[in-house]
C-alpha cells in the first residue's frame, strides 16, 4: 500500500464529517497526515475547507513521537481543546477488553449480548461522569428531564 492510499481513508472520513461544526481533527499520526492534506488541498482546491479544522495529535501517541513533534502537534497544547485526549476509541476498547477473557469462551450470541451490555455500561458511565462535571448552573434539571431520562434508560 502506498502512503497516499494510507492517508486516503482518513481524508475520506474527514471530508464526510466536514459539513459538521468540528474544530479539531484528532488522529494518531496527525503530524504525518496534515502535510499530506496540505499537499492534496493544493492540488484539489475543493478540499481546501478541510484545512479549517485544527490538527490534533492524540495526547498519548504524541508521547511516543519525538519532542518537537509533540510540542507542535499534540492536542495537549491546542488552544480550546481542554483535556480532550483524542484517544476515545482506545479508552472504550480498553474498557471492553476486560471481558475478552470470558467472552472468548461464549457462543456468538452470548458474546454479542455481553458486548452490548458492556457498551451500554460504558455509555451510562460516561453520561454520569459528564453530568457530574457540568457546572452547577447547567446541571440544574430542566423541565421534563425525568421523562427524558426514563426514555433514555429504556
Ligand atoms: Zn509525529
Amino acid at each position: 500500500m502506498f502512503r497516499g492510499e494510507i492517508y486516503a481513508y482518513p481524508l475520506y472520513l474527514q471530508n464526510k464529517l466536514a459539513n459538521k461544526p468540528i474544530t479539531f481533527f484528532a488522529m494518531d499520526v496527525t503530524c504525518k497526515y496534515w502535510p499530506y492534506l496540505n499537499k492534496v488541498a493544493k492540488s484539489c482546491p475543493e478540499l481546501q475547507h478541510l484545512l479549517d479544522m485544527k490538527p490534533f495529535l492524540s495526547v498519548f501517541h504524541a508521547k511516543a513521537h519525538d519532542f518537537k513533534c509533540e510540542v507542535k502537534w499534540s492536542g495537549a497544547y491546542q488552544q480550546g481543546a481542554g483535556l480532550t485526549l483524542g484517544e476515545e476509541v482506545e479508552q472504550c476498547n480498553a474498557f471492553l477488553s476486560r471481558i475478552a477473557v470470558t467472552t472468548k469462551h461464549m457462543s456468538k450470541a452470548g458474546r454479542t449480548d455481553m458486548l452490548t451490555l458492556m457498551a451500554m455500561r460504558w455509555n451510562q458511565q460516561n453520561l454520569i461522569t459528564w453530568l457530574l462535571h457540568l457546572p452547577a448552573d447547567i446541571r440544574r434539571p430542566q423541565k421534563g428531564w425525568k421523562a427524558g431520562f426514563r426514555t433514555w434508560r429504556s
